[in-house]
């Protein structure tokens, strides 16, 4: 995706594309990789030294609260970031820690009450051992 497309869905959700911004955004479209702050802060500031870790996690509340991205919180203490906004689940791999997007049952995200509760948030999670890693735990 070029800049002015990232522009133009960052203006369409109200928020000014400022350089910075849209550098994040970028960031996030081409990595899928569910990164935390740190992770995001680390690779765009080796392309801008000026770039602060608040100012990256300023932006990303900013997308957060205007629906331009979401945000999982498998474990307490580490936010990850998302750029699919639509309803899917995840799956975290407890040896090498990357997450994994999976696609589950829309009929049961797309439920506004479930068993008589009104769902505000939905947030569903795995956790196991990836493909990967069982891999390399075999050979
Ligand atoms: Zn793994
Ligand atoms: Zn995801």
């Amino acid at each position: 995706m070029n800049t002015t497309s990232i522009k133009k869905i960052i203006m369409d959700k109200g928020i000014q594309p400022s350089h910075h911004r849209i550098k994040i955004y970028e960031y996030l479209l081409n990595h899928h990789t569910h990164p935390t702050v740190d992770m995001i802060y680390k690779e765009i500031s080796k392309e801008i030294p000026t770039l602060s870790r608040t100012t990256v996690y300023n932006t990303l509340s900013i997308f957060l609260e205007k629906g331009l991205i979401s945000s999982i919180t498998i474990d307490e203490n580490e936010v990850r970031y998302d750029y699919n906004t639509t309803p899917h689940a995840h799956f975290k791999c407890i040896k090498c820690g990357n997450i994994y997007d999976i696609p589950l049952d829309t009929k049961l995200f797309k439920k506004k009450t479930i068993k008589g509760h009104k769902i505000i948030e939905q947030h569903i999670y795995f956790k196991g051992i990836c493909k990967n890693c069982l891999k390399k735990m075999q050979s």
